[in-house]
């Protein structure tokens, strides 16, 4: 049985662009893939797609106001990227209180050591004061309640970004010290499903670091909900560098390439196709030439979201009934889990 699981953080009402390309297109085009086969194969398939609020609270900039809003605005934004919440299990996190006690019982199998060799603990325990992420716990210990989102569900496949990868792959080894510490075959192994194009969008201001919800400045990243104005600001003002032209060369220009990355996102063309049409032109003609690009691409999405704002009721709805469904598999799961460990009741 394939079993799908992932998740965003309602860090941030907006969802960017790095999001969008990295994972939710991906999220979109699988849902659709299942979709549109026979029913029999719809059946043998469960997407689960959360709205991970529990790793929120890593981020001390969130106030509780923002992230209950942040919370129904994705939910709000993956329905206005695609996702189909009559198909899909959509549901936040916080409203299955299995995550919480699985990752209690996956942290007694993975090694400290593990957890501090972990690049997003590394530069985000690293990050200024000024971001808010402050080095606690919780932060060590975000690997393994992805680790719980995951392996509660027995999921077999999660499409999320580059940069997840390694975490990823902690939950495999994670999966496989229980597994065979009990000597069971219990977790699957999940498989991870990057896009194949999936690129680690970087951020505007610095190519070095990726885009993320958690960067202090608005202007390192587009959000799913700016306004074309805003789009094209934000474009106009990415940091670009010093020599004539424009070519792809992560290794050198990692901004103009960063950008080249996006445009290609946002038209479906070939970086190469779209580094020669302006190898020989100013930059900003080639920022001109993004921007517009990039606001017919997310205007739909916009007005969508938008549309869904004014009229949050049936999110609401949906989000509700994913918990309750959320909830079934996973107290299944758990209790399984619960036995074959020792837990008595
Ligand atoms: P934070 O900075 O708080 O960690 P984030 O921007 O990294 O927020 P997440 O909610 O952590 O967002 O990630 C949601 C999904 O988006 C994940 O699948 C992640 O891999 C993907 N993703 C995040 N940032 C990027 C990026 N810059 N490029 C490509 N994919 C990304
Ligand atoms: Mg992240």
């Amino acid at each position: 049985k394939v079993r799908i699981f992932s998740g965003m953080q309602p860090t941030s009402g907006g969802l960017h662009l790095g999001n969008y390309v990295g994972a939710m297109l991906n999220w979109v085009e699988i849902q659709n893939t299942i979709l549109s086969g026979d029913n029999n194969q719809q059946q043998q398939h469960d997407i689960l797609f959360s709205i991970v609020d529990l790793h929120s609270l890593t981020n001390k900039a969130v106030t509780p106001e923002r992230l209950r809003a942040n919370t129904l605005d994705v939910a709000i934004e993956y329905i206005s990227c695609g996702i189909d919440p009559t198909k899909v299990i959509l549901f936040n996190q916080s409203q299955v209180s299995a995550h919480a006690e699985l990752q209690w019982i996956l942290s007694c199998h993975t090694a400290i050591g593990r957890l501090e060799n972990m690049v997003q603990y590394k530069e985000k325990s690293k990050k200024n004061t000024s971001s808010l992420v402050q080095n606690t716990y919780g932060l060590l210990a975000y690997p393994i309640l992805m680790a719980a989102d995951i392996l509660l569900y027995k999921a077999s496949h999660v499409p999320v970004g580059e940069d997840q990868t390694q975490h990823v792959e902690l939950t495999r080894k994670i999966a496989y010290a229980f597994n065979s510490h009990h000597k069971v075959d219990f977790f699957t192994l999940p498989q991870i499903v990057n896009c194949t194009e999936t690129k680690r969008i970087m951020s505007l201001t610095d190519a070095s670091t990726k885009m993320s919800k958690s960067d202090p400045s608005e202007n390192s990243r587009i959000n799913l909900t700016d306004s074309d104005k805003i789009i094209t600001n934000k474009i106009m003002k990415a940091a670009t560098d010093s020599t004539v032209g424009v070519s792809y060369d992560p290794e050198n220009r990692a901004n103009i390439s960063n950008l080249l990355s996006i445009a290609s996102a946002a038209t479906g063309a070939p970086i190469t196709d779209i580094a020669h049409e302006f190898k020989d032109q100013y930059h900003s003609k080639f920022k001109e030439y993004l921007a517009q690009q990039l606001c017919k691409k997310i205007t739909p999405i916009r007005d969508q979201i938008e549309y869904h704002r004014a009229n949050p009721k049936q999110v609401k709805e949906y989000l509700q009934l994913g918990s309750q469904r959320a909830n079934q598999l996973a107290q299944n799961n758990l209790k399984e889990i619960k036995d074959l460990i020792g837990l008595y009741y």
